[in-house]
């Protein structure tokens, strides 16, 4: 098959390189969701199931790729993180094991495309199989939902804690206005042009203020799964039950640790299975097998969901094994 006089077509596709040691996050976004939702008579403003469905599909996509270390959804999008260590999908077709994804050698590229076409189809296969659980009473008919999805890389932590507060200020400002015109319409009787008249150039305390005069409605008291979003993440906690080795690597350290040359890492307690010092970014060597330990401890574990603030530095802070 190769080097067949065919074989030259291969140079039409252009490399989609993504940059090396980099936050690589993959939004995928529904397709015509606003007709969609339509269709299949989503509660307005926002139909739980269909949350609870997205958050099914993207645990799913959790845990088919193990690599992937955190993810954000909230309304029809997600945000899928892989970890900046991670090497998925080397090209090269001599490296690949039985099971598909496979961590592939050193400095091996990622490649845009392929990451983001998995997490897609993986998410909307997830997506379709799991609506008759939460939709029993409306099978799906075509067209069929779908999503589009594009890669971009965060070169530092700080990159993708903003691109994380980015999507989540988003979903607060669209809820607040949703929520507005839906109790505008629904508890006013208005008509959605009326509606969106009144609302436009308000600012947030207008709108607040619209909910609780005029709709007795605390926008505080909404439901968190509304105002913040969902956060997807491994519970690998490094004291936990389930942490696997890590302590015994930690024990004859030193000479890992330049930063502290003869003395117990810093802040042991805290490092992740990533085994990297939060405090001195300082990477420890990872033998394959402990790779692989490493591998098996994040595949087998729990998928947290959770509704909880990811501006401020306290869920990062509580939870520091998923960026190291
Ligand atoms: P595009 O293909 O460009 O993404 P779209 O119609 O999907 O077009 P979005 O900006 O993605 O546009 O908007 C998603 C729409 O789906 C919004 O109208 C949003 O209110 C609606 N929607 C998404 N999830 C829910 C939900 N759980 N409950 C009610 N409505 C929802
Ligand atoms: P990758 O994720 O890199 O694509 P892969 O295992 O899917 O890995 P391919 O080169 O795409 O590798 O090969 C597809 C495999 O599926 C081959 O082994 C092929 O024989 C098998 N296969 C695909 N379609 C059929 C089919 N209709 N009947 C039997 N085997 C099939
Ligand atoms: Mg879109
Ligand atoms: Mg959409
Ligand atoms: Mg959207
Ligand atoms: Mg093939
Ligand atoms: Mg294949």
């Amino acid at each position: 098959m190769a080097n067949s006089r065919y074989e030259y077509v291969r140079s039409f596709e252009l490399p989609d390189v993504l940059l090396a040691n980099t936050w690589i996050v993959v939004r995928i976004d529904g397709r015509g969701f606003s007709k969609f939702t339509t269709k299949y008579k989503f509660a307005k403003p926002n139909d739980r199931r269909a949350l609870d469905l997205m958050n099914a599909a993207a645990e799913a996509v959790m845990k088919e790729l193990p690599d992937l270390v955190l993810a954000y959804g909230n309304s029809d999008e997600f945000s899928f993180v892989f970890h900046k260590d991670c090497v998925l999908f080397e090209r090269r077709a001599r490296y690949r094991l039985p099971n598909y994804f496979v961590l592939a050698p050193p400095n091996a590229a990622w490649h845009s495309r392929k990451l983001t076409t998995t997490i897609v189809s993986t998410f909307t296969s997830y997506y379709t199989f799991l609506w008759q659980t939460y939709f029993p009473a409306m099978p799906l008919t075509p067209p069929l939902p779908s999503f589009d999805g594009r890669a971009v890389c965060y070169p530092s932590d700080q990159n993708l804690r903003d691109y994380m507060s980015w999507r989540q200020v988003d979903c607060h400002i669209n809820n607040l206005y949703n929520t507005s015109f839906w109790a505008l319409v629904q508890q006013g009787g208005m008509d959605p042009r009326a509606a969106e008249r009144e609302l436009s150039g308000t600012i947030s305390s207008d709108k607040n203020e619209i909910l609780f005069s005029r709709f007795a409605i605390n926008y505080n008291n909404e439901p968190e799964i509304f105002k913040k979003g969902s956060v997807l993440y491994r519970d690998v906690r490094p004291n936990s039950q389930t942490s696997v080795g890590h302590s015994r690597n930690i024990a004859n350290l030193d000479s890992s640790f330049p930063c502290r040359p003869n003395r117990p890492p810093c802040h042991q307690k805290q490092h992740g299975p990533r085994h990297r010092c939060p405090i001195h970014s300082q990477r420890m060597e990872m033998s394959k097998t402990q790779k692989e330990k490493d591998r098996k401890k994040r595949t087998k574990a729990k998928v947290v969901i959770e509704h909880v603030d990811l501006i401020k530095d306290e869920f990062w802070e509580k939870r520091v094994w998923i960026l190291s």
